[in-house]
C-alpha cells in the first residue's frame, strides 16, 4: 500500500509582509502588529513564543497553534576538518531529507541553500541528480534554511553575507518559490538581504533565464555549463537536448543585454571528458563578446559516476587557454569534500 502524502504545516515564512499583515487584519488586530512579528521574526531573528515579549499572549497562542515557526529539524550536522565548511542535512515536515551548508571563508559566511527534494535534470555526475525528483520546496522552506544558519551566526556576532542557490535542486524548475523566497529575504523591512548577494544557479532552463531577464532582477546568474559542444554536454546534461548550446547562450545574451550583469559559467572539469584545450577553445568561442566569467572545479566524486577530477596541470592550461582568448576563469576551492557538502555531492538517503 502506498503511503498516504504528509500533509505540509501552514509555514509562517511562506507569508509576504503584506499576507501577513490581512491575516492580522482578518484577525482584527492593530496595524502595526504586522510589521512587528515580521521583525522579530526576520531581524530579531525569533522562532519561539517566550521571545516575542513585545506580543501579547492571546494572539501568540493562536499565531503559534495556526502556524508552524520549525517545519525543517536538524537530525545531523558534519564539519570539515578544517572547520570552515558545515553541513546540515534536515527533515522536513514530510519525512523528506534536504541539505544546505555554510562555508566560512576569510570574512565571508556563504549559505549554499537546497530548493528541492532531489532533482529532476538527472545531470550523469551530481549525487542529486542520481537521486531523482521528489518533490519541490516551498519558498518557506527555502527561507527557513537561511534563517537557521543566521540564528547559529547571531551567537558569534556574525552575519550570512552571501548565499549561493546552488544546493539540491535545479532552482528555476521552482521558479515561484525560489524567487518568493528570495523576495522574501530581500524586503527591506526584514532580513533585508541585498539581491546582488545571492547567485541563482541553473542547469540552463532557456525560458526560466529569459523570464529572469524580463523580470531584471539583480541577483547573481550562474549557468552550469560543462561542456561547448552538443554532443558532449546532451552526454551529460540530458536538459541539453531541450534547450542546446545555442539557444541558451541567446538568452544568456538577453540577460547580460536586459540586466547589465554579468553571467557566470559553471564547468567541473572531469579527466579526459571536457578538460581538453578543444573545449575551452569551442567555449572561448560561444562567448565571445559576452560578458562572463567562467568559474572551473575539478569534479567532485560521486557514488554512480565514474569520471575523475583533471589534475592540477589539466586545471591551470584549461584556464590558461580560456585567459588568452579573452573569458576571465577562476579556479573554485573545492570545500567540504570529505563530509560530501562540495558542488554536486548533496544527496539523501534518509
Ligand atoms: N541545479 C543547479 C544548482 C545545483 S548544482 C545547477 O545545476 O546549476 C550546483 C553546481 O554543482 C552546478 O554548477 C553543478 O553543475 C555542479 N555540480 C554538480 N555535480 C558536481 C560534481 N560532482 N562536481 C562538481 N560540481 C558539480
Ligand atoms: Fe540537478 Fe543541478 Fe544536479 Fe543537474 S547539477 S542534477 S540540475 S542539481
Amino acid at each position: 500500500m502506498r503511503e498516504k502524502p504528509v500533509p505540509l504545516p501552514n509555514l509562517i515564512y511562506n507569508l509576504t509582509l503584506s499576507e501577513l499583515d490581512q491575516l492580522l487584519k482578518a484577525w482584527k488586530e492593530p496595524g502595526y502588529r504586522s510589521s512587528q512579528i515580521w521583525k522579530g521574526i526576520y531581524q530579531s531573528l525569533w522562532n519561539s513564543p517566550e521571545l516575542f515579549s513585545n506580543i501579547p499572549k492571546k494572539l501568540l497562542n493562536k499565531l503559534f497553534s495556526e502556524y508552524s515557526f520549525c517545519s525543517l529539524t536538524p537530525t545531523n550536522s558534519l564539519s570539515s576538518k578544517d572547520g570552515e565548511t558545515v553541513k546540515t542535512r534536515f527533515k522536513t515536515a514530510d519525512n523528506h531529507a534536504i541539505e544546505a551548508v555554510l562555508m566560512r571563508y576569510m570574512k565571508r559566511h556563504t549559505l549554499c541553500i537546497s530548493t528541492q527534494v532531489g532533482c529532476a535534470m538527472g545531470c550523469t555526475f551530481c549525487a542529486t541528480g542520481q537521486m531523482g525528483f521528489l518533490r519541490h520546496l516551498a519558498s518557506g522552506e527555502i527561507v527557513e534554511q537561511v534563517l537557521y544558519y543566521a540564528r547559529i551566526l547571531a551567537k558569534t556576532n556574525h552575519k550570512v553575507t552571501n548565499i549561493v542557490i546552488m544546493g539540491m535542486g535545479e532552482p528555476l524548475h521552482n521558479y515561484e518559490d525560489t524567487l518568493e523566497a528570495v523576495d522574501r529575504l530581500n524586503h527591506p523591512d526584514g532580513f533585508n538581504f541585498g539581491a546582488r548577494r545571492f547567485t541563482i544557479s541553473t542547469v540552463g532552463l532557456v525560458p526560466a533565464i529569459k523570464r529572469l531577464a524580463a523580470e531584471q532582477r539583480q541577483v547573481n546568474l550562474a549557468v552550469s555549463l560543462h561542456a561547448a559542444d552538443d554532443d558532449l554536454r546532451s552526454s551529460m546534461l540530458p536538459i541539453n537536448k531541450r534547450y542546446p548550446l545555442n539557444e541558451l547562450f541567446d538568452a544568456c545574451r538577453e540577460y547580460v543585454d536586459k540586466t547589465h550583469r554579468r553571467v557566470t559559467f559553471e564547468w567541473a572539469l572531469i579527466a579526459g571528458i571536457n578538460d581538453g584545450l578543444d573545449q575551452a577553445r569551442l567555449l572561448a568561442k560561444l562567448a565571445n563578446g559576452l560578458n562572463c566569467h567562467v568559474n572551473v572545479i575539478p569534479l567532485n566524486p560521486t557514488q554512480n559516476f565514474a569520471g575523475r577530477p583533471s589534475s592540477r596541470d589539466k586545471v591551470l592550461a584549461f584556464k590558461q587557454e580560456l585567459e588568452s582568448l579573452g573569458i576571465p576563469c577562476t579556479i573554485r576551492i573545492r570545500r567540504g569534500i570529505e563530509i560530501q557538502a562540495g558542488c554536486g555531492q548533496l544527496a539523501t538517503d534518509k
